[in-house]
Parts: structure tokens; C-alpha cells; sequence
């Protein structure tokens, strides 16, 4: 294992157990080094008539698999406007700004990623979409491709977006 560095003094990283948690502890200045979590933020987009907007991944992980626009939130960056922002750049369409709301925010035991995920309308005109992308397609929000869905997040998530606008 390589040796770590406090980010406030400099001083060598050494673990050390804590209200029986092991922590990396500052040698020098005595500060708690925390694990990084990580924000992610994504966006369900759907239509006046009920479909669902997935895109097709062209990267890896779950590469060729559905999964809703999204990605990590830029350190201080608004969470509705940087999910509205990771939608934009994957996929290029008009939507309705004040139709943004919340739907959840999805965490795994032993995963770093937190996800907030928002829901927005919009409109299927003149679609386009980024490199992040092989296809943008319309799903009925009642038979969508579940088994081709990537992320257990984004599963969870849509089913409760679904059962909430039922
Ligand atoms: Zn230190």
C-alpha cells in the first residue's frame, strides 16, 4: 500500500481505530482523512404521453445497456441543475424547465456513489445526442426494458418514479 498524505498539513496518513471504525488519522496534525464520497446526479425525462427517455451507453461500464442521462456532480454545482446540465450533454432536445422535480436519492452498502435522481419533461423534436451515446429512444413508462437497464440505481429509481405516477 502506498503511503497517503493529510491534505490540510502533508503529514503521512496511519490508520487508527476510532469509536470502532478505522480511520486514516493525520500522524502530524491529528485530522481525520475521510473516505471520498462521490455525488452523482441523473435525470428521467419523459413525455406528455407517458414514455420514458433512456439512452443506449457507448462507454464502459455497461456499455450497449439503457440507462437514464446522468453523472457526477461538479464540486458546489446546483443538484436539479446539474442533473439538467448531464442531461444536455448526452442528449440534445426542448423541455419544460418548471416541470423539474425530485424523485429520490439511492445509496448501496458499499458503494461511494450517492445518486439524486430528478424527473423533467420534454419534448421528442429534434433529438440529438453526444459520443456518451449510441441511441436516445422513447419507452413506454409501462414496458420498459428492464433486463437491458444498467445500474441497479437507475432501476430502482425509474420503478418508483413509475409507481408514484401511477
Ligand atoms: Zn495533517
Amino acid at each position: 500500500m502506498t503511503t497517503q498524505f493529510c491534505s490540510h498539513c502533508g503529514g503521512a496518513l496511519k490508520d487508527q481505530t476510532l469509536n470502532q471504525r478505522i480511520r486514516s488519522v493525520c500522524a502530524q496534525c491529528g485530522r481525520i482523512a475521510y473516505p471520498t464520497e462521490c455525488v452523482a446526479v441523473s435525470m428521467i425525462p419523459y413525455t406528455v404521453n407517458d414514455q420514458v427517455l433512456l439512452v443506449r451507453r457507448a462507454i464502459h461500464p455497461g456499455f450497449g445497456y439503457w440507462v437514464i442521462p446522468g453523472g457526477y456532480r461538479e464540486v458546489g454545482e446546483d443538484l436539479p441543475e446539474a442533473a439538467l446540465r448531464e442531461m444536455q450533454e448526452e442528449v440534445q432536445l426542448p423541455f419544460d424547465r418548471e416541470t423539474l422535480t425530485f424523485v429520490g436519492v439511492y445509496s448501496y452498502r458499499g458503494n461511494p456513489t450517492t445518486l439524486v435522481v430528478y424527473a423533467m419533461r420534454v419534448h421528442w423534436e429534434q433529438v440529438s445526442w453526444g459520443p456518451e451515446c449510441l441511441e436516445a429512444a422513447l419507452f413506454p413508462a409501462t414496458n420498459l426494458p428492464w433486463r437491458n437497464i444498467y445500474f441497479q440505481s437507475t432501476r430502482d429509481a425509474l420503478s418508483q418514479w413509475i409507481a408514484a405516477n401511477d
